[in-house]
């Protein structure tokens, strides 16, 4: 297994990576990705163990509901969480090509072996560019709207098209590429799944980023501490081998890997998910203290919407991890029902907890003067000064939760997690057609019809 020096090192490898129109050299030293970096080199030095013929338990199948619960709630940092998800996902994919694409199957069990081997980070490259929303992948204007084959050799595939939105790409060693959803017989060559190394020629990054540059980072405590970098990840014509391809033409397949992507990808959401409204609900309760609002029924109330909340979020994380099951090759699963409906009540309710934040908090959340006005000589004592809420806390305590609030809810940040919790993972709409096709409707006919003594329908 890696260090977490011996991770910085591993990026050094020609990678190219770009972030506001400019070529990164070197993603361990420049100013945005460093920190990322950082973060995920802690979590390999958390993990690390130096035996040498050892493989990272980080991407091993989880065989018990316990294993599998500690795979959900432990997770050293960002990146580890995203190339576990990716390595579940594909192994899960590969319980499905079995019995059709045995070879697809095989390659995949032998990638992931290697990640675990080499101790890679991989990340998830599924959304394509998509074109118009309303034509399929063959009928879009732009054949490469959805990356395709564009040439089949004996030796490897040769593709085309771009990923985007993608987690943590600049940092990482691999790209799962996977089929975004369902492919039409006649959509054979967007049929493609396989792993890509990021320093492989024609592979391009282009990121964004949510801080700008300029602004003092202590008043963005969570921006600083969770930045994230999404990018398109570009296949200009990238060669791959045969052993690295997991899916080729088979569109009826192409499903397999999308649908077992959003159950790993969603049941990490929940749990990062859970996090998040008990950090929300902890400072809608530090900031009613500091401004002196702690006894106010309607304050009270607000709060305890936001631990309930919670709990319900917990709950659903619980049932899904309970009710798991057990794929053909042994590995445990979380059950999809529950999973769906925690996400999409986690993503449709955050809102409304959001605005029982910033209603408790008041509009000092968006206009607390900055840290550097308290460095300030001139200024610093007045702004503590009028800066108090409740006598029992000082000024520089209650700026500071402003900061975090305005970080977590109203600035790039807190956009960007609100569209987040929306998005990633597929939208609202997406979960409620996994939950409409999970819930067992025919059992709630058959209980409505017995409640009133009515033997069958019709
Ligand atoms: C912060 C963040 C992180 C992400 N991380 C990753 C990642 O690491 N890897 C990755 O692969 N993806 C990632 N994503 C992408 C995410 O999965 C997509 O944003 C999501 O699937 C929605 O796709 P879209 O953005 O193209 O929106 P669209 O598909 O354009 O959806 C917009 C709206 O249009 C509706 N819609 C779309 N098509 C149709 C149609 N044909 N008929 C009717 N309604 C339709 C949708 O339901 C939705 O309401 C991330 C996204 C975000 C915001």
């Amino acid at each position: 297994m890696m260090t977490g020096d011996q991770y910085r090192s591993s990026l050094k490898d020609g990678r190219r990576i770009y972030f506001r129109g400019q070529r990164v050299d070197d993603v361990t030293t420049h100013p945005t990705f460093a920190q990322q970096v950082d973060a995920a080199a802690v979590g390999y030095d958390k993990i690390y163990d130096p035996d040498p013929n050892g493989l990272s338990q980080l991407m091993e199948a989880p065989r018990s509901i316990e294993a599998l619960r500690r795979q959900t709630e432990d997770e050293p940092d960002l990146l580890s969480g995203i190339s576990c998800t990716s390595a579940m996902t594909l192994l899960t994919a590969a319980d499905r090509l079995d019995a059709r694409r045995p070879q697809g199957a095989d390659n995949i069990r032998a990638y992931v072996k290697d990640i675990q081997r080499r101790d890679l980070r991989i990340v998830e490259c599924i959304t394509d560019a998509k074109g118009d929303r309303t034509l399929a992948p063959a009928k879009q204007a732009d054949p490469d709207a959805y990356l395709r084959v564009i040439e089949r050799r004996t030796d490897g595939v040769v593709i085309r098209g771009c990923k985007l939105h993608i987690a943590q790409a600049p940092i990482a060693h691999e790209l799962m590429v996977i089929p975004t959803k369902s492919m039409k017989p006649d959509e054979g060559d967007y049929s493609i799944a396989c792993g890509v190394a990021v320093d492989t020629p024609g592979v391009k990054i282009v990121n964004a980023g949510t801080l700008p540059s300029d602004v003092d980072r202590r008043d963005y405590p969570f921006a600083d501490a969770h930045f994230c970098s999404h990018g398109f990840v570009i296949f200009d014509d990238v060669f791959v081998p045969n052993e690295r391809i997991f899916l080729d033409g088979e569109a009826d397949l192409s499903a397999a890997f999308a649908h077992s992507l959003g159950t790993w990808t969603r049941v990490r959401g929940l749990a990062r998910m859970i996090d998040e409204a008990d950090i929300m609900a902890g400072f809608a309760s530090l900031i009613a203290d500091a401004n002196g609002l702690e006894k106010v029924a309607h304050i009270r109330e607000k709060i305890t919407d936001m631990a309930i909340h919670a709990t319900v979020l917990r709950a659903l994380l619980e049932a899904a991890l309970s009710n798991a099951r057990t794929l053909p090759s042994g590995m445990v699963a979380p059950d999809e029902l529950y999973i769906s409906t925690g996400k999409w009540i986690g993503a449709s309710e955050r809102a409304l907890m959001t605005r029982h934040l910033q209603d408790i908090a008041g509009g000092s959340l968006l206009t607390a003067p900055s840290r550097a006005d308290l460095d300030n000589p001139e200024t610093g004592d007045l702004v503590r000064k009028y800066m108090v809420g409740a006598a029992a806390y000082d000024g520089e305590y209650r700026l500071k939760l402003f900061h975090a609030l305005k970080d977590l809810t109203v600035s790039a940040t807190g956009v960007y997690r609100s569209i987040a919790s929306l998005t990633a993972g597929g939208g609202l709409f997406a979960q409620r057609v996994v939950l409409r096709n999970r819930y067992d409707i025919g059992r709630a006919r058959r209980m409505a019809l017995e409640s009133v003594g009515m033997e069958r329908e019709g």
